[in-house]
This record gives structure tokens, sequence and C-alpha cells, in this order.
């Protein structure tokens, strides 16, 4: 049976498991500095697919204060996380 998680994902739903595998595999690898920020920021850099401090690294500070939420003292986080 196909199934669409909240996400949009689709997959084939398994027995009696109906977890999306995919937010699964996303949700696995979620690295601690997450936790750093406020709720807000966090889903902001979630939403983007930003979930490893190489991506982070990786994301201009301009592009990371256009994400709904994160905002300038989130910056501050990311300074100090990324030298
Ligand atoms: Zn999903």
């Amino acid at each position: 049976m196909e199934k669409t998680c909240s996400n949009g994902h689709t997959f084939f739903k398994t027995s009696n498991c109906s977890v999306c595998p995919l937010c699964e595999k996303e949700r696995t690898p979620v690295a601690d500095f997450l936790t750093l920020f406020p709720a807000p920021a966090r889903r902001a850099l979630e939403n983007h697919g930003i979930i490893t401090l190489e991506r982070l690294a990786a994301t201009s500070e301009s592009e990371l204060l256009s994400y709904h939420g994160f905002g300038p003292s989130s910056i501050d986080i990311v300074r100090r996380l990324v030298i």
C-alpha cells in the first residue's frame, strides 16, 4: 500500500510499520549542533536540509538570514560553530 508522509515522501507501507523511511533516514544523522539553536531557527535549518555542520558551513550568512525564523542571534551561533 502506497502512502505519502507529511513531508510529501511517497513510500510503500510495509507490514505494520507506517513510519516514513525517508524521514527516518533524514532524522537519524541530526547533529547535536542543531540543539544549540532556538526552535524556529532549528526548524528553518531542518527545512532547508542543513542538518550537518558541513552543510551549515557551505551556506552563506545572507542565505541563512533569508530563512524564515532564522535571525541575527542565530548567526552568532553559526559563527561560533563554523570557524
Ligand atoms: Zn517522509
